[in-house]
């Protein structure tokens, strides 16, 4: 009999697990608590590394979609001292596909596909060991068991209790994601200033990153080091003209056009930056196990999705390849091990790299952009 397998968290590393293992003809439920596909706005863009985000989206059979829905130019990278200076401006060639960017929303609509999600199912509780297997506790009070519960619920897992005790903490730095809309015909030089991809200025504990998503959109992300409860003054849920007016305050004496990216943003989403420790890892319950941000939560440098969607992928081949329960229990276990191991390296290159770009001493952002050279 095939095994009961549920995803919790339709994420990008849970839809590429269910994505191949459908692809293989493999049952699969996906439990995901937003309400609807679009409940939510999408965010941003992703870049996807070829041998990683890409390599999933081999596996699922989604690489000619990809290739069709990616921006390779968006792997343009301009950076900017504070004063406006531009100190790189670098362009990918047209066949440069290694970090393609895309929007989350596009990429989560690829995966979804063929997918049957159960939405609006968000989980509680998962509780391992039953008679019938692990239990999962739903917020409308539902309860169903299954064999295999993979938790890719994300930073603040309800998977994740029943494997580990530990929970994210707080880096130090606050990042606000801020939105332009329609810049190309409302704000033409802010649309050059971005360029096609990114646009980077470092100063002292402080960083603004600018990228371009599809649409003529933007996403613009200010990130500076501050106690938790920097905002208990400010509404940062609903007040859009105090953010306009209290972030560039930040940002004091950077240059106008690089402070106008923030004047003109329409929404704002207050995201302070929380991690796992770098080497996390758990005794192995049968039954359950974790992927992505619930296993291994990281600063946001570019390779959170990518292991989330690679791990997905995997595990999946691990599930198509066993043939019994032991045989998956197996699968699972020697997966973990995998994952742990390459994410452990991941996070630590990535807590090094937010201590660099968001630091005392600017010139140590702008010595990891050393290879990339004026073109
Ligand atoms: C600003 C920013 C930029 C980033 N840029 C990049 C990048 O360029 N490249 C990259 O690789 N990574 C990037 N990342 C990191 C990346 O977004 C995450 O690592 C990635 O989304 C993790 O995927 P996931 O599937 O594990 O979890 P998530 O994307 O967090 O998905 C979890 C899903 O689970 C659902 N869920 C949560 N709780 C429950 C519950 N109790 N029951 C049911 N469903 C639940 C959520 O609604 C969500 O759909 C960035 C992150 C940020 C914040």
């Amino acid at each position: 009999m095939r095994q009961r397998i549920a995803v919790v968290g339709g994420g990008p590393g849970g839809l590429t697990l269910a994505h191949v293992l459908h692809r293989h003809g493999h049952p699969v439920t996906v439990l995901e608590r937003d309400p609807a596909p679009h409940a939510r706005p999408p965010g941003g863009t992703l870049d996807l590394h070829a041998g990683m985000g890409q390599l999933a989206l081999e596996k699922a059979g989604l690489m000619a979609a990809f290739q069709t829905l990616s921006r390779p130019e968006g792997q343009a990278m301009r950076i900017l001292d504070t004063d406006g200076t531009v100190l790189r401006d670098w362009r990918p060639r047209p066949d440069d596909r290694a970090n393609p960017e895309i929007d989350r929303g596009q990429l989560r609509d690829l995966l979804l596909g063929p997918l049957d999600v159960r939405w609006g199912r968000g989980v509680t509780q998962v509780v391992p060991g039953t008679h019938d297997g692990v239990l999962l506790h739903f917020a409308d009070g539902r309860q169903e068991t299954y064999d295999l519960v993979v938790g890719a619920d994300g930073a603040w897992s309800r998977t994740r209790p029943a494997v580990s005790s530990v929970t994210p903490h707080y880096t130090g730095v606050t990042t606000v994601e801020a939105s332009l809309d329609d810049v190309d015909t409302r704000r033409p030089d802010l649309a050059r200033l971005v360029g096609d991809g990114s646009l980077a200025v470092y100063g002292v504990n402080r960083a603004i990153v600018a990228q371009r998503v599809s649409g003529g959109h933007v996403k613009v992300y200010a990130q500076f080091r501050v106690p938790l409860d920097w905002h208990a003054e400010l509404d940062l849920t609903d007040d859009v003209e105090a953010m306009r007016s209290c972030l560039p305050a930040l940002f004091d004496g950077w240059a106008d056009p690089v402070l106008d990216l923030l004047r003109h943003s329409t929404a704002f989403a207050h995201r302070p930056l929380y991690v796992l420790p770098v080497a996390h890892t758990w005794t192995h319950v049968p039954g359950v196990t974790l992927l992505g941000d619930a296993a291994h939560l990281m600063p946001p440098l570019g390779a959170g999705a990518n292991l989330a969607m690679l791990e997905g992928a995997e595990l999946a081949e691990s599930i198509v390849a066993a043939p019994g329960p032991g045989e998956l229990d197996e699968a699972v276990r020697s997966f973990e091990e995998q994952m742990w191991a390459r994410a452990g390296r991941w996070a630590r290159i990535t807590a090094a790299g937010l201590e660099r770009l968001v630091s005392p001493d600017p010139a140590e952002a702008l010595a990891l952009f050393d290879h990339v050279q004026p073109s």
